[in-house]
């Protein structure tokens, strides 16, 4: 454990651990403290575990429900092991991170770092041993955590947060999910393939408020026919135990009543940021009133020797985010002056998954566009016909004027793959004509962006010309 460093990085997630590779890369001499576990929220309790059981879920879905293609299968599934395999995924991938930052000598510290001034940090080891460390520029990327609901306490035990939901292996007959946005959506799903029979209790009118509801629709539709129960307009407020389990209470607007019985609830009303592990005020940093960590375009904070990055950094707080921000907080203390990305696609991993990067219609026309849409719908793809998966479609929003792509939303298979491609057009400044134009490989997925951006020009091949 060194006296001085010049860069340190607090927290070790995806904001974290890439800013301290690409500080080293830069020459800076770095350490990075972490106090639970290397890859942070994402690796550990979040997208990765989330990601393997829902494709490990979606997988014996899809086997059961190809009879279509002449499959008649009876999968046997073995939760123990299916949970265990999860986490040998977490385990290989936090394990090869550790080695990496290791290998590209970062400096790791099993501990927690607390703040002692602007330019030095109590770190307290793993090892009960208790060192100061001086440092140039710190990096804060100490992450989210769930929010707790007043009446829902996370500590008993049929209430669980995410964490708690992918940690344990046990299904419960009947699940209440209190949330409809990202996680509430994506464990629902998941569980309802696991066999729980699902409600969702919805404080708004919808779930995933934060997409367009024509992108919403299928996912809602196909939630329907999974079983799920969508109940809308209710405001969790309180759980009871009842003689065979529990029940949630929610209030309406007019503060009526409804109860749902079930076996547990799984609460995820959103994320509020990490930042009382730091001791904030030693360093002079006040969060925002929303409680995050304010900064500017490259990360930096109200201090000059600290930057903020990632979830703690406020919206979007999503893992590739808090990655690009970390890098770019990097390069800007090493002097490089770097420009961050302008856009940053979002994706649910429902069935259908949705992503969306950049504008939608309305947001383009609120902005003063004229816009240029394009559509192509799944149904009319040759490769998603042969996958026996047609839910959804393709949108592209440009410029009315100049045909520069503004946006590209996908609902339905690989959507989380698709964006990639939008992504880049939305970046590179690309417009619909490029997109148009470009070989898409036959047959694949990626030969609806080509044919959307054509139906946006007129000129679609494969379908009409009407939305
Ligand atoms: P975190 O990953 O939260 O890491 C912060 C780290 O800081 C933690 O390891 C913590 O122990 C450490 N720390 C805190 N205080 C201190 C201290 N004082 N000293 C030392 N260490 C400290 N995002 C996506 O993009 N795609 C997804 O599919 C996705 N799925 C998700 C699923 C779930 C269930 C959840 C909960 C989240 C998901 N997310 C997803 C969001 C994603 O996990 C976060 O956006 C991401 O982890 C933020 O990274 P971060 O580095 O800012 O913080
Ligand atoms: P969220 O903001 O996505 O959704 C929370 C939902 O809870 C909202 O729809 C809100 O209206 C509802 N709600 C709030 N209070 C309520 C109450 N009392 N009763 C009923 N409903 C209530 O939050 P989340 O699902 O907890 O996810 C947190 C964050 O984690 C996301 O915003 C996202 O940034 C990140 N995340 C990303 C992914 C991904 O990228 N695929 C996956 C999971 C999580």
């Amino acid at each position: 454990m060194p006296a001085e460093t010049e860069v340190l990085v607090v927290g070790g997630g995806p904001g974290g651990y890439v800013a301290a590779i690409r500080a080293v890369q830069l020459g800076l001499d770095t350490t990075l403290v972490e106090r639970e576990g290397i890859g942070g929220t994402c690796l550990n309790h979040g997208c990765i575990p989330s990601k393997a059981l829902i494709t490990a879920t979606d997988q014996v879905h899809e086997i059961t429900h190809s009879e279509e293609m002449g499959i008649y299968a009876e999968p046997y599934l073995d939760i123990p092991e299916l949970f265990a395999w999860k986490d040998t995924v977490v385990d290989d991938l936090t394990g090869g991170i550790a080695n990496l930052l290791r290998r590209k000598s970062v400096t790791l510290v099993d501990g927690t770092a607390t703040f002692a001034s602007e330019t030095s940090a109590t770190i307290s080891q793993a090892d009960g041993e208790t060192v100061t460390l001086d440092f140039e520029h710190a990096i804060l990327a100490t992450g989210s955590r769930p929010i707790e609901l007043p009446g829902f306490n996370f500590g008993s035990d049929p209430i669980l947060d995410s964490r708690q939901a992918l940690a344990t292996d046990r299904v419960p007959d009947r699940l209440v999910v209190v949330g409809g946005g990202y996680i509430g959506m994506e464990l629902s799903t998941m569980f309802a393939k696991l066999g729980s029979a699902v409600t969702v209790v919805e404080m708004l009118d919808d779930i995933m408020p934060a997409f367009p509801a024509h992108l919403v629709d299928p996912v809602r539709e196909h939630a329907t026919e999974l079983g799920i129960d969508c109940q809308f307009g209710l405001a969790a407020d309180h759980w009871e135990e009842t003689a065979d389990g529990i029940e949630v209470v929610a209030e309406n607007q007019s503060g009526e009543s409804e109860s749902f019985d079930c076996d547990a609830a799984v609460v995820a009303v959103g994320r509020e940021p990490v930042t009382d592990t730091v001791n904030l005020p030693a360093a002079g940093l006040d969060p925002g009133e929303n409680g995050f960590i304010e900064t500017d375009d490259q990360g930096q904070t109200d201090v000059d020797s600290i930057f903020a990055v990632g979830d703690v950094a406020g919206e979007p707080m999503l893992a590739h985010a808090a990655t690009s921000e970390g890098v770019v907080a990097a390069e800007q203390i090493a002097g490089e002056e770097p420009t961050p990305p302008s856009t940053t696609p979002a994706i649910v991993f429902t069935d259908p998954e949705v992503s969306s990067v950049g504008l939608s219609e309305r947001e383009a026309e609120d902005a003063g566009y004229d816009p240029l849409v394009g559509h192509f719908p799944f149904s009319a793809s040759g490769r998603a016909l042969t996958a026996g998966d047609t839910a959804g479609f393709v949108e592209l929003v440009a410029s009315g004027d100049t045909g520069r792509v503004l946006g590209g939303h996908v609902v339905g298979p690989e959507a989380s793959e698709l964006v990639g491609e939008l992504t880049l057009a939305v970046e590179g400044g690309h417009d619909i004509p490029d997109l148009a134009e470009l070989v898409h490989p036959h047959p694949t997925l990626s030969e609806a962006i080509g044919e959307s951006a054509e139906n946006a020009l007129g000129q679609a091949i494969n379908t009409t010309n009407k939305r």
